[in-house]
């Protein structure tokens, strides 16, 4: 849909953990001028900065749980609220009902992207994931491996192994994912672009693109 380049969209971006959800969002993001709002990057500034709701949300992901719905939905709140003219693309929010809930007496959403990826394939994506400690840029061993081991292309920075990257974390996520996040796929109905996540980035990206 052309029209699409010309108004503010509102989209969501859902997909089980892994499933390249953060880089699509981010390129879907720029293309279209939305704001990219990623509740993992504004979880990790406030753990970075040691703020209470840092502290709190830290305890949580250590453990492969979600922080809980009230604390992310203030913080959700606010951000989208400061984008709703410009649109944006929501990433990592919501991942319950009882946020979608929530979300919807906020603002009203155009389409949710769902980006569709089998969970073995996952699994062997996550495992070999490295992230920059400085600027949050994502890396893999295997099919996007950084030119020099251990630094960020980027940046310069530092590479390693996040947390909710480490295996035990990864299975633990993926429980909570089909149980809290997977039910916001009959949430959304209609709403719902339904997109194949295997293959390449690009391959992907046209995808979602047409979707639009
Ligand atoms: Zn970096």
């Amino acid at each position: 849909m052309k029209g699409c380049l010309y108004k503010p969209m509102k989209l969501i971006f859902l997909g089980p953990p892994g499933s390249g959800k953060g880089t699509q969002a981010k390129m879907i993001a720029e293309k279209f001028s939305l704001a990219h709002i990623s509740m993992g990057d504004i979880l990790r500034q406030e753990i970075k900065e040691a703020t209470e709701v840092g502290k709190e949300a830290s305890s949580y992901l250590k453990n492969g749980l979600l922080v809980p719905d009230d604390v992310v939905n203030k913080m959700a709140a606010k951000a989208v609220e400061r984008s709703a003219e410009k649109g944006f693309v929501l990433d990592g929010y919501p991942r319950t009902k009882y946020q979608a809930e929530f979300l919807s007496k906020v603002t009203g959403i155009d389409k949710v992207i769902y980006i569709d990826v089998p969970q073995e394939e996952i699994v062997k994506r996550l495992t070999g994931r490295l992230s920059c400690r400085k600027c949050g840029a994502v890396y893999h061993v295997e099919h996007k491996p950084p030119k020099k081991a251990g630094v960020c292309d980027v940046c310069g920075g530092e590479l390693y192994t996040r947390d909710d990257d480490k295996k035990e974390t990864i299975v633990k996520r993926f429980e909570v994912y089909n149980s809290e996040t997977k039910p916001l796929v009959d949430y959304y109905g209609g709403k719902i672009a339904k997109i194949n996540g295997t293959g390449g980035l690009n391959e992907v990206l046209e995808r979602i693109k047409t979707s639009l």
